[in-house]
């Protein structure tokens, strides 16, 4: 990893090919944000607290949504390496009944791949790949920032103060940028732990998700004979594992669930079983003030229940590349940023909200009635409840492209061989 002398203090004066941007966080929405703005001609410096860029060691879907905004940084054939595309979404009770089937869906068809599991660390490594690794500063801690008309200043733990046109916070759910341009406020805790591991397994065919008894549990094929799965359960805030350690407390809770649920968590190594309390943040109705603006989690933290928290920060840097590349002032180009992503991305975090009340309902008449309903809603009805989600195209970026942000863009995916259901 190179490690830069730093940004300088000769900023340019606007957004386009002059100007010169400061990303804290070298996350998936960083990196990928440092990825598009170089991409639209932007210089960058990428500050990182860590000691060496890395992700967890677990599965994420990549959503067409996130897919196509890849594809419009030209990294559809990495994530092809990576990644096992699925096309369908199946829903089963834990006894393996199945409460909702959309492989034949004409709406998921026409998309063709709906999403693509690759594993992070995996993804981060292909990101990097697209980047240019001479503009990351490792073990640079943010602590705050000033700006003036002209320039943004970011102040570093070490002292040093570096200067750009523009300042992107993509440090994560306890944004330093975020907490001084709105105030500092404590994640707000979703009320469930998820557990996520990567099985040793066979996947073909493994797909699965399914809710029951005030739990859930996902499961999606990933390369290499892996499978990527994730549970969820109510619990109060800051519970340890049990004394009999991880995997076996997941196996006692999910051991009567259907086929293959139990395989894969045998097949999993307990040190490839992630825990995570789940927090969201609240909803901001500004991003950005001035020269400063935030992305990924800084910016929208929300709930795991529609695996979109990613995938939105990948659309972030995409949407943010091309207002910058189209809108000569830098204040105006955060701010048309804002008023493209905020809307969208308030409204899956939302949805994501009340798709974890409604999977994890713990009733049992309460979820039988939900099960009886899931089943009768028509296919067209459900998948067009995620169409909206899915169907996002982010604006085009590269050279020959057209370059309007608030554009209709035609509907088009990445899209393979149907080879996998989900
Ligand atoms: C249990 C769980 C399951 C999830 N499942 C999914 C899923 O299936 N699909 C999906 O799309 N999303 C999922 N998400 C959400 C997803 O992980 C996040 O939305 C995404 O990783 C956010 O990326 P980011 O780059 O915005 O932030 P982060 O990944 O948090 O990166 C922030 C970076 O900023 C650095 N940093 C922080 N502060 C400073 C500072 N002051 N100075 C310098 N550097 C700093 C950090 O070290 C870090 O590297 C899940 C999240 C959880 C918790």
């Amino acid at each position: 990893m190179g490690v830069s002398s730093g940004a300088g203090s000769g900023a340019g004066s606007g957004a386009g090919t002059s100007a010169r941007a400061i990303i804290i966080g070298g996350g998936i929405g960083g990196v990928t944000a440092g990825i598009a703005l170089q991409q639209a001609g932007i210089d960058v410096i990428m500050l990182e607290r860590a000691e060496e860029l890395q992700e967890v060691g677990s599965g994420l879907p990549l959503w067409t949504n996130a897919l196509s905004a890849l594809q419009k940084l030209g990294l559809a054939e990495a994530i092809e390496a990576i990644g096992i595309p699925a096309t369908a979404v199946k829903v089963s009770n834990w006894r393996g009944g199945i409460l909702a089937d959309l492989r034949s869906e004409d709406l998921f068809k026409e998309l063709g791949t709906i999403s693509t599991v690759v594993h992070r660390a995996e993804l981060l490594a292909a990101l990097l790949n697209a980047f240019d690794q001479e503009k990351v500063q490792l073990g640079a801690t943010c602590v705050g920032f000033r700006q003036d008309t002209e320039h943004v200043y970011a102040r570093l733990a070490d002292g040093r103060e570096l200067a750009a046109d523009l300042l992107i916070g993509a440090d994560g759910l306890h944004s330093t940028i975020r907490a001084q341009l709105f105030g500092a406020q404590k994640p707000t805790y979703a009320g469930y732990t998820c557990w996520r591991g990567v099985a040793d397994i066979d996947s073909t065919g493994l797909g699965t998700w399914t809710w029951g008894k005030g739990y859930q549990f996902g499961i999606t094929p990933m390369t290499n004979d892996r499978a990527y799965w994730f549970a969820q359960r109510y619990t109060p805030e800051g519970m340890q594992d049990k004394e009999y350690g991880r995997k076996c407390e997941v196996l006692e809770l999910f051991n009567d669930w259907h086929d293959p649920i139990p395989r894969v968590i045998q097949a999993t190594k307990e040190e490839h079983i992630l825990r995570n309390d789940v927090y969201e943040q609240k909803h901001l109705r500004h991003w950005s003030h001035g020269r400063v603006t935030l992305l990924g989690d800084a910016a929208h933290a929300m709930t795991p229940n529609l695996g979109q928290g990613a995938c939105l920060a990948i659309e972030d840097a995409v949407v943010l590349a091309s207002c910058l590349k189209t809108t000569p002032d830098v204040v105006s180009a955060l701010k048309l940023y804002e008023t493209l992503r905020i809307r969208r991305t308030y409204s899956i975090a939302q949805f994501a909200r009340l798709m974890g009340w409604v999977v994890q309902l713990g009733n049992p008449l309460v979820s039988g009635i939900r099960d009886g309903i899931a089943k009768r809603i028509p296919e067209e009805v459900l998948s067009k409840s995620l169409m909206w989600i899915l169907e996002y195209k982010t604006p085009d970026l590269r050279p020959g492209d057209a370059q309007n942000p608030g554009q209709e863009v035609q509907k088009r995916s990445i899209v393979r061989p149907q080879t996998l259901e989900l």
